[in-house]
Formats: structure tokens, C-alpha cells, sequence
């Protein structure tokens, strides 16, 4: 039974960490890419330590691990809740100054500054929201609710179950990553150290969402060699690579695989830069589908263009490089069913809608899927990422926090 009186800490301690400027760096090779992400997660050691987690650390990569010793005689596997501290680069994250539109009506959330809109149309979770409390920024900055409002949430999970003794689990792993957001948020993770058999991670938007499948991902590299001379004395010696790339991405099919013509479960082929001179031109590719073989078929597809093109420029070469990003963590957790099931009892047992739809995108968990720790995403009610006009209500955060708890009874129970 959840205790029906407990004053939930969430909120007051997401006000607190929105405050520390944690935006991750695209640009930096040290890792983790700001140095400024230690600062918040030295402050989550020493919360976690107060609380009464004596392993509480923070490792020299920015990582912060601690335990929630077991409290059960049961034999229950340890589980993992990880969210990330750092903040998209994408938009300032100085100095967030909240606000909390209280018992929202309906309509569009009007924040201060340059009288910005968060608009109903846009924002199709607003329906749900009548009645509660939303928290976002003054519309200078992005709030930070990705992924410091899934953060919050596990640290007063920690605070429930310690001052709570009589609800029973079995270890709890909790992990708090930098760099998420410039896809490195893995790179250093220590799955052994960790030490979970199985984790969620709590970075997802809508309540009710369960998030056990993900796009699969390769990047392709096309390098189109031509030869380059003084142009004055070009004439039937010059091959221009420039010219190659542009005839190259104009054979692209054009009403298909494309981000912007495709939806759902439509796999897509998707050139984001393009760099070179007459001697030298690189395309560079990214390849979505949630099939891992359908990469295989659009790479073969890119290939053949790529070759076509070089017969129309007789002289010339090009070098064709797959790189293998993520995979569809689906792959992982079709094999470990009971880390979906559990989470979707544990939502059914208040009363929510699990919401299982494909990420068009990828997780940490991914990866992580993939580095021996079966990882779904469960919701942390944050909304809009990336923006100035970013929302949390605090009732999904505080359901996110009763979801979580609910999860680890289940894997107690179930043990
Ligand atoms: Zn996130």
C-alpha cells in the first residue's frame, strides 16, 4: 500500500537542480564534454549520501553509482533506475528561472519572455493535464525537466523506500550518466560495476510510456574522389568531386526514406552533411529503420547510386564506409520479457495505460541493451525537450516516482 500521507520531494529537489547549467558539449573530446555536469552530480553524491547511501560516489568519468541495500530475504535480482544530468547544448541552460502555472485550465501556457506559447495543438499531453500544477521556465532558457525531473524522481524514490522499511525490494542500482545528450552517455558506463541485472531508464514523456523499442542505426560515409587542376587548364583533365556529391544526392529517391515523408515504424536514408573541393567530396549519411537487415538493403541502395555516378564521371573513385551506430534494444529485451511485463503490472496496479510505442530515435538503454544490461525507458513526464518552451506537471512526476517504486515490489514479489 503507498503510503497516501507521504510528502513527495521530487518537485523541491528538480526546482533545486534546474539551476545548476549542465548542458553537455557537442564540440569537446574529454569526456565527460563539460567539466560544469560535476557539479550537480557531486551535489547528487552528498544527497544520496545524507539519505543513507553509503556507496554513494561520483568515478573520475562523472558517473554516480550508489546502492539501495536490499531489505527483503528473498533472492530478488538487482535492478538499475538511471537518468542523465547533463542538458541539450542546443539551448541555454544558464541561470533557469521557473515557474509553476498552478491548476492548469485548458489552452495555450503563455511564458513571459517574448510572450511565448506552449501550445495545445502542439502539445497533445496538455489535454490530460486540467487540474494539475505545471512547472516550466520564464521562456529565456530550456527547463531541464530532460532528464533532471527523471533524476529528482529517483532520488525520492531513495527517500520513500528508507523512510518507508516495511515496503520490501531487493537491491536497487541507482546510476546517474553525463553526456547523454551528445550520444556518449554510455561511452564510459561500467555495466559490471553497476552491477543490475536489469535497469530502466526514466527519461520518457507521456505517462504510461514503456519504451522497449528503438530505430537501429549505421552511419555511411561516401567519399567521392575527382581530380583537381588549375581551372584555367581543366579542359578534359578535371574530374569535379563537388559536382559528383551533387548529381549523387539528386539520384536519392525523393518521395520516400526520407525523414521528413516518414512516420511510425518507416525506416529512412538521411544525408546531414556534405563537405569537399573539386579533388575530394564527402557525403555523410545517417540510416534509420527498427529492422536491422532493412539497413543492409538502403546501404546496398546507396552503394549501386554512389557506383552509377562514378561511371558517369570516368576517371573518378569513391570509398564507401558503414559504421554501425546503435540497434534496436528490441533485439535484447525479447530475450528478458519479464523487464517489460514487470514495469507494465506495476502501471496497471494504479490505474495507468501502459503506452508501448517505437522510439524513432535512440536510448542509453539501447546501448546499454546491447552492453549486457537489458535497458527499457519508462516515462518521467517531461515534455517539449530541447526547447524554450519544455513542461513538467508535478503530478506525472510524482506518479513517475510512485511507477518506479511500484517496479521494484514487483520484481520483489515476482522474485
Ligand atoms: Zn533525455
Amino acid at each position: 500500500m503507498f503510503d497516501q500521507n507521504y510528502k513527495f520531494t521530487c518537485v523541491d529537489r528538480f526546482l533545486e537542480y534546474v539551476k545548476y547549467d549542465t548542458r553537455s558539449d557537442e564540440e569537446a573530446a574529454s569526456f565527460p564534454s563539460s567539466e560544469k555536469q560535476k557539479v550537480l552530480s557531486k551535489l547528487l553524491v552528498d544527497e544520496l549520501n545524507q539519505l543513507g547511501l553509503a556507496d554513494a560516489h561520483m568515478d573520475e568519468w562523472g558517473y554516480v553509482m550508489a546502492t539501495l541495500p536490499s531489505n527483503t530475504n528473498k533472492n530478488v535480482v538487482p535492478i538499475g533506475f538511471i537518468a542523465h544530468v547533463d542538458t541539450s547544448p542546443a539551448v541555454s541552460g544558464e541561470n533557469v528561472k521557473t515557474m509553476i502555472h498552478k491548476n492548469y485550465r485548458g489552452g495555450d501556457i503563455k511564458l513571459p519572455k517574448d510572450n511565448q506559447l506552449i501550445k495545445a495543438k502542439e502539445n497533445p499531453d496538455l489535454k490530460n493535464m486540467k487540474g494539475y500544477d505545471i512547472i516550466t521556465s520564464d521562456g529565456s532558457t530550456l527547463l531541464g525537466a530532460d532528464n533532471k525531473s527523471g533524476v529528482a524522481e529517483i532520488v525520492d524514490v531513495v527517500n520513500y523506500f528508507l523512510t518507508h522499511p516495511e515496503v520490501k525490494h531487493g537491491d536497487i542500482k541507482i546510476c546517474f550518466t553525463p553526456d547523454e545528450e551528445v550520444g556518449r552517455g554510455t561511452e564510459k558506463f561500467d555495466v559490471k560495476k553497476f552491477g543490475a541485472k536489469y535497469a530502466y531508464t526514466v527519461d520518457g514523456q507521456s505517462r504510461g510510456e514503456v519504451e522497449t523499442e528503438t530505430f537501429s542505426a549505421d552511419a555511411v560515409t561516401i567519399k567521392f574522389h575527382g581530380k583537381n587542376i588549375h581551372p584555367g587548364y581543366a579542359k578534359g583533365i578535371m574530374i569535379n568531386s563537388v559536382k559528383m556529391a551533387a548529381s549523387f544526392i539528386e539520384s536519392l529517391p525523393k518521395k520516400t526514406l526520407s525523414p521528413e515523408t516518414t512516420e511510425k515504424r518507416e525506416g529512412y536514408v538521411h544525408p546531414v552533411s556534405i563537405n569537399g573541393n573539386e579533388e575530394l567530396t564527402t557525403v555523410k549519411f545517417i540510416i534509420r529503420d527498427f529492422q536491422a537487415p532493412k539497413l543492409k538493403k538502403y546501404e546496398s541502395m546507396l552503394k549501386k547510386l554512389a557506383q552509377t555516378i562514378v561511371k558517369k564521371f570516368p576517371g573518378s573513385k569513391m570509398e564507401f564506409i558503414v559504421t554501425e551506430q546503435y540497434r534496436n534494444m528490441r533485439e535484447v529485451l525479447k530475450k528478458h520479457p519479464q523487464v517489460e511485463k514487470n514495469a507494465i503490472e506495476a502501471m496497471k496496479r494504479l490505474n495507468i495505460k501502459p503506452i508501448m510505442q517505437p522510439i524513432r530515435g535512440g536510448t542509453d538503454g539501447a546501448r546499454l541493451s546491447f552492453m549486457g544490461l537489458p535497458t527499457p525507458n519508462i516515462f518521467a513526464g517531461e515534455h517539449s525537450f530541447h526547447s524554450k518552451t519544455e513542461w513538467v506537471s508535478i503530478q506525472d512526476m510524482e506518479m513517475a516516482v510512485r511507477v518506479i517504486i511500484e517496479i521494484a515490489k514487483v520484481w520483489e514479489e515476482r522474485a
